[in-house]
């Protein structure tokens, strides 16, 4: 009689239980979000095998017995390219993963034995994880919706720094001959809105972040559309024109005026809101990935530069009662991580530093999600490590060091210099104290890749499901 009740009972429990979960990963492009994928996706499949997750107690106790990939549900998304990156990475010489330009997915179910044994508990439980990517510039769009066209075109920091007004002077000097008031040319509408994305992706490729419209970066499957073909007046705050809000907002709908602001407000209701209606709404935990030692290794405009970028981009996760997305929908993501990636570009010895940097880049939102009672935690990690740590005695002194292979195929062992705790000051700029090569992967024969604190990322986003 017994056996018939508890089976029907645990299975139940099983259909009862929380058994799936939304994780996404995001960052702005560079900061590691395929390699973390990658990973990812790499360890839960050989957990229970090969993969080192010591930091995963559903791993370390020998309950996590695999991952198997299934059909993702929404047929709308590209699906992760896992494929294709592991055969990058198995490579001769190994390459690093294609990174993925726009929203992509990748559906995985988790065989694993519940740490509580009973006999309403099964003795084997599945978890069906859905893993998103997509590009952090993306949120950098969040703040355009609380702008009009004007308050939006004031608000662009364009004029903020040398390098950055440089790389934008040839468009700045032609925008700023265009009259507001004048009938609108849609050639030269189109001409000017690419180079305007052509300057933002120049000032992305110098290492800068704090980007407006984020779809000109990262147009996905934008590309081309008239969608895209607005930029700001940056004239607006000047006396140059009779540019008064109220005289701007009476202009006919012919007038270049009235084109950019509806092309703008288009951008904002028909591309903007749908990701965050669609998508990001439904996530239930999400990891942030930040490359700082790369803002690091670019210098201080840069750094500065990514420091803005990130609060902006932060707001996306601030629930607090007047946030802004919580005035739109009610976002569930009830658990964050934040990363500092690439760790193996520096020595062990400064992985305490990284993250104690990356907080102190973060004050400010942390604080905020903390008071918005969200559980965030911050780490560092190497989603694929690429160097070894090794020591080098240097007139009887020991000291640590890096052995990689550069990207330019050069066997090189170094000490990149050592991460400041907080926020570097100005001598440490001048002493010009960090300065590292890009590694290529490791060649490998094991099927899990190595990794630096992947498990400890792992146990925070998913951990408390796997008991
Ligand atoms: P995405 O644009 O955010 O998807 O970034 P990617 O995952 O493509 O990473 C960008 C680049 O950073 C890669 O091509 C690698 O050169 C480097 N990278 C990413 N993850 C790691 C890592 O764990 N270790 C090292 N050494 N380099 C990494």
């Amino acid at each position: 009689m017994r056996q018939p009740l508890s089976r029907e009972l645990s299975n139940l429990l099983e259909r009862g239980r929380d058994r799936q979960l939304r994780l996404a990963v995001t960052g702005l492009s560079q900061a590691g979000k395929t390699a973390f994928l990658t990973s990812l996706v790499n360890q839960l499949r050989h957990a229970g095998v090969e993969a080192r997750l010591d930091l995963l107690p559903a791993a370390r106790e020998g309950r996590l017995l695999g991952a198997q990939r299934l059909n993702q549900p929404d047929l709308g998304v590209p699906r992760f390219p896992y494929d294709p990156g592991m055969a990058a990475l198995r490579d001769t010489p190994p390459r690093w993963p294609e990174p993925t330009r726009g929203i992509s997915e990748l559906r995985l179910q988790l065989r694993y034995r519940p740490a509580r044994s009973g006999w309403l508990t099964p003795e084997i439980a599945h978890l069906t994880l859905d893993l998103f990517d997509y590009p952090g510039e993306w949120l950098l769009d969040l703040p355009l919706l609380q702008h009009d066209f004007y308050s939006w075109s004031q608000a662009q920091a364009l004029h903020e720094g040398e390098q950055r007004r440089g790389l934008f002077s040839e468009w700045l000097a032609a925008v700023e001959q265009l009259d507001p008031a004048g009938e609108a040319d849609e050639a030269q509408l189109a001409a000017l809105a690419e180079e305007y994305a052509q300057g933002l992706r120049r000032a992305k490729k110098a290492g800068f972040s704090d980007l407006q419209p984020g779809r000109f970066l990262l147009p996905g499957e934008l590309e081309g559309a008239p969608v895209l073909q607005f930029f700001p007046l940056p004239q607006l705050d000047t006396s140059q024109h009779n540019t008064s809000r109220e005289t701007l907002e009476a202009l006919p709908a012919n007038s270049l005026y009235a084109t950019l602001a509806a092309r703008f407000r288009y951008y904002q209701q028909q591309v903007v809101k749908p990701f965050y209606r669609d998508h990001f709404r439904r996530f239930d935990r999400q990891i942030v990935l930040v490359d700082v030692l790369g803002a690091l290794n670019a210098g201080p405009e840069r750094f500065e530069d990514l420091s803005r970028a990130l609060r902006q981009l932060m707001h996306s996760f601030d629930y607090g009662q007047r946030s802004l997305l919580t005035r739109l929908f009610a976002p569930k993501i009830d658990r964050l991580a934040i990363a500092a990636t690439k760790a193996d570009h520096v020595t062990p010895d400064q992985h305490g530093h990284l993250v104690q940097l990356l907080e102190a880049l973060l004050a400010e939102p942390l604080k905020d999600l903390r008071f918005a009672n969200v559980p965030v935690k911050a780490l560092s990690l190497a989603a694929i490590r690429a160097t070894e740590a090794r020591e080098v005695t240097h007139e009887g002194k020991r000291s640590p060091a890096l052995r990689g292979t550069t990207l330019e195929n050069e066997e090189v062992l170094v000490y990149p210099g050592d991460v400041p705790a907080r926020l570097p000051a100005a001598d440490f700029w001048q002493q010009q104290g960090f300065d590292f090569p890009g590694f290529r992967p490791m060649q490998t024969t094991s099927e899990a890749l190595d990794h630096i604190r992947m498990d400890a990322a792992i146990d925070w986003l998913i951990g408390d499901k796997l008991t």
